[in-house]
């Protein structure tokens, strides 16, 4: 049986349907069981379509930091 912490680090690949069968089933079973995971594999749904609206094909949940130098730079030139 997946414990909660194993379940929070495969949500991801549970979202973006990146996991076998039989891994994806002891997820949907500890959901049945858990309302702590059932919300937070709802929340992070979310945001996965969320970054999906925006575009981001990879839905990425970690900046990526060719992006996050973009911000820099670009705030960088606006303060002066
Ligand atoms: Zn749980």
């Amino acid at each position: 049986m997946l414990t909660c912490k194993e379940l929070s680090e495969r949500a991801t690949d549970y979202l973006e349907n990146a996991l076998s069968p039989a891994q994806r089933a002891g997820i949907k079973m500890h959901l049945l069981m858990c309302k702590h995971c059932q919300a937070y594999v709802d929340q992070l749904a979310k945001t996965v379509k969320l970054l999906k609206a925006a575009g981001d094909s990879a839905a990425e949940l970690t900046p990526d930091p060719a992006l996050l130098a973009k911000f820099r730079s670009g705030t960088a030139e606006s303060q002066g």
